[in-house]
């Protein structure tokens, strides 16, 4: 499973929303969350001002994919709905928390703590960042 880290990222018009930008790129397959030129720091979800410092220049950028499970819950369904699956919170490397679910592994086997890796998957009403146990993880 390899997953891009070296995608060539253009600026968002300032026309487009933050949110709308951040859709686009996804449904291309590419994953990008943002990362503030005054402060540095990462930012997530989709925004047009820093939340750290409240400039308004931030950069798009493809992160590592490589996180740990904050918090985990197994949401129920039935079987005949596709059976219980996973909700986690995860916190990406670069310092930004995503809700998202881990996948490839039980639901109720997702503990807190457990590194983690991003892919795009596709997903009804368009593409959608889940994670996957990282390598070397059961
Ligand atoms: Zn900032």
């Amino acid at each position: 499973m390899s997953s891009k880290t070296d995608v060539p990222v253009s600026p968002a018009p300032s026309e487009v929303g933050a949110d709308l930008y951040f859709r686009t790129q996804l449904d291309q397959g590419n994953f990008l969350i943002q990362r503030c030129t005054a402060c540095a720091r990462s930012v997530f979800y989709p925004r047009m001002i820093c939340p750290h410092c409240g400039d308004d220049h931030l950069e798009w950028y493809a992160p590592s994919g490589k996180g740990q499970v904050y918090s985990t819950t197994v949401v129920r369904r039935k079987a005949e709905h596709g059976g219980d699956y996973n909700v986690a919170l995860i916190d990406l490397q670069e310092g930004v928390r995503m809700m998202s679910r881990v996948e490839n592994v039980e639901p109720g086997a997702v503990k807190i703590g457990l590194a983690v890796k991003a892919k795009v998957v596709d997903a009804e009403g368009g593409k959608l960042v889940i994670f996957s146990p990282a390598e070397g993880q059961q």
